[in-house]
């Protein structure tokens, strides 16, 4: 039913800043111990022997087009693959083949390749691309052709539809502008008589059933999320061998010229610690349910101390889902409750109240997105004296007066991922040392998407636009510069954690 042979990643779980030899270590189980990604097949088999048998939850389903009916005489079904990167554990691959298997059709997957997407550099692309390669060698395995379409959606999908005969194309939800965008110019250009659906599969419960407007912070969504829960954060059905061949296979993929093709920033360098693909990252998910997880709640905050999932890359690209993190960590709750509370409470309430906000506030990543307490209080103070002043060159180069502050930049560009404590601080300083609180927004999220690998995502906009704009926060005591909006200093990072050690280890 499910023949994958599992590959386990080498240097899948280094962390930011481990040595791929202990990566290795780390991503092996132990002699006799199941491997996660055995456990987890064994656990998709018993929920159903295909999502044929298993009764799917529609409200993750909603209709994109005028159509509803597939036609007579369809050839194939698809599954246009953006944000969600993976095959298993993938609720839009999982209804795409339920239509397949239901009409005894052919499924296929394509993914549409651009040439560049808001700041994204080859430290992206590069992960974006091996993640895919996986993607492409599992749907094989499963007799699923997958087709790399090189060129935006809207031009590309529609042809591909009509040389196929596809009858009904299924795809996945980013609430973010662009690709909202596309999926609306696939809507536009479509022939008339193909439905279109899309599947929200990165959120456990999905965005628009969560809530139907914008939360005014994580107090309240979180009752309407854990209220859905046991709804919704089930097991996973297996994608299984698809017994309808298509017509013809797909075209071969020359995967060394897609990554030439590609017209990217290629000084930002690929990462050794974070092995892409879905193999990888449930390699760093065991790792951290047996390693990390004890010490979650207590040291999270502490950038010196491994503690954290680091799963915010492959969570970005979709290539681990969410939901089977949650599933995974949540076993381990009579043990310890405190971090796996926490570890729910930032990978769900937190990351799908990030969801929300970027669906339902058009202006998401700008001033004009935030509460008029915040932009009102940010107004006033903008012609407050800086004690410091800095631009966009100073601040990539982390050439401040801070050390903690430059320490945090030089982990972000050498690692792609900078510690969650410090996005904050990092953040707030811009606010701090540039000329205005639009500049301020606009280098960080700069910043952010450059480097970051998890950038360009709903929790990076919400990230910036809760440490500089004061979002899902409320107004503390006034002061200089930042108005209401909550300050953090040097001061307090000293009481938290030893501040000197972390500036040691990323000094210039
Ligand atoms: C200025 C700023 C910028 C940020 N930029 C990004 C970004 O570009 N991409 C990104 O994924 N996260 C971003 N975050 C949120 C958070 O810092 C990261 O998700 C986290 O550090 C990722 O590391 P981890 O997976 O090891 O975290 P863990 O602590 O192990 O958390 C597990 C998961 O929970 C979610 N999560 C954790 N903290 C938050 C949070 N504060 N808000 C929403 N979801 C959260 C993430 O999906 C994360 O992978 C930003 C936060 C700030 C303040």
């Amino acid at each position: 039913m499910f023949p994958k042979k599992q590959k386990q990643a080498a240097g899948a779980d280094a962390g930011p800043s481990g040595s791929c030899k202990r990566g290795r270590q780390d991503a092996q189980a132990a002699p006799g111990a199941e491997s996660l990604a055995e456990v987890v097949e064994q656990a998709r088999r018993r929920a159903a022997p295909s999502v044929r048998e298993f009764k799917f939850n529609k409200k993750r389903v909603r209709l994109l087009s005028q159509e509803s009916c597939l036609q007579d005489g369809a050839l194939g079904i698809l599954y246009w693959m953006s944000r969600d990167q993976r095959v298993q554990d993938n609720w839009a691959f999982l209804y795409a083949q339920r239509l397949a298997l239901k009409q005894q059709l052919p499924l296929h997957v394509c993914f549409c390749l651009v040439p560049k997407f808001l700041e994204a550099t080859i430290r992206h692309f590069g992960f974006l691309l091996k993640g895919l390669r996986e993607v492409a060698e599992e749907c094989g395995e499963l007799g699923i052709p997958f087709h790399l379409l090189q060129g935006y959606a809207k031009d590309v999908l529609p042809g591909f539809v009509t040389r196929h005969g596809i009858g009904g194309v299924v795809t996945d939800f980013s609430p973010l502008r662009v690709p909202l965008q596309w999926v609306e110019d696939v809507k536009e250009r479509l022939p008339q008589d193909v439905p279109l659906v899309q599947v929200d599969a990165h959120n456990i419960v999905p965005c628009w059933v969560a809530s139907s407007k914008q939360e005014y912070g994580a107090r309240t969504i979180r009752p309407k999320i854990h209220a859905q829960l046991p709804e919704f954060l089930t097991e996973f059905p297996p994608v299984v061998q698809h017994p309808f061949p298509a017509a013809a296979p797909a075209q071969p993929i020359d995967w060394d010229a897609c990554y030439a093709s590609l017209e990217v920033d290629r000084t930002v360098s690929e990462v050794k610690w974070a092995a892409p693909g879905t193999a990888a990252g449930l390699a760093v998910l065991q790792a951290f349910v047996t390693r990390r997880l004890p010490g979650y709640s207590e040291y999270r905050n502490n950038p010196n101390k491994a503690a954290l999932s680091n799963l915010s890359p492959w969570f970005h690209f979709g290539q681990v889902s969410v939901q089977r993190a949650v599933l995974e960590v949540r076993k381990s709750r009579d043990r310890h409750r405190e971090s796996v509370d926490s570890f729910v409470e930032e990978a769900v309430i937190r990351r799908e109240l990030a969801d929300n906000f970027c669906f339902y506030n058009k202006s998401y990543d700008q001033l004009e997105g935030a509460h008029d307490w915040a932009r009102d209080t940010l107004r006033l103070h903008a012609r407050d004296k800086r004690e410091y002043l800095y631009d966009l060159q100073q601040l990539e180069e982390g050439k401040t007066h801070d050390q903690l502050w430059n320490a945090a930049q030089i982990q972000m560009v050498r690692e792609g991922k900078m510690h969650g404590f410090l996005r904050m601080y990092w953040a707030k300083k811009i606010l701090e040392w540039t000329r205005s609180p639009e500049d301020a927004l606009r280098f960080a999220i700069y910043l952010n998407d450059r480097f970051e690998l998890d950038g360009r995502d709903p929790n990076g906009y919400v990230g910036c636009m809760w440490s500089i704009c004061g979002i899902h926060d409320q107004g503390w005591a006034e002061r200089n510069v930042f108005g209401k909006i909550r300050y953090m200093n040097y001061a307090g990072c000293k009481r938290k954690f030893n501040v000197g050690q972390f500036e040691h280890k990323y000094r210039p």
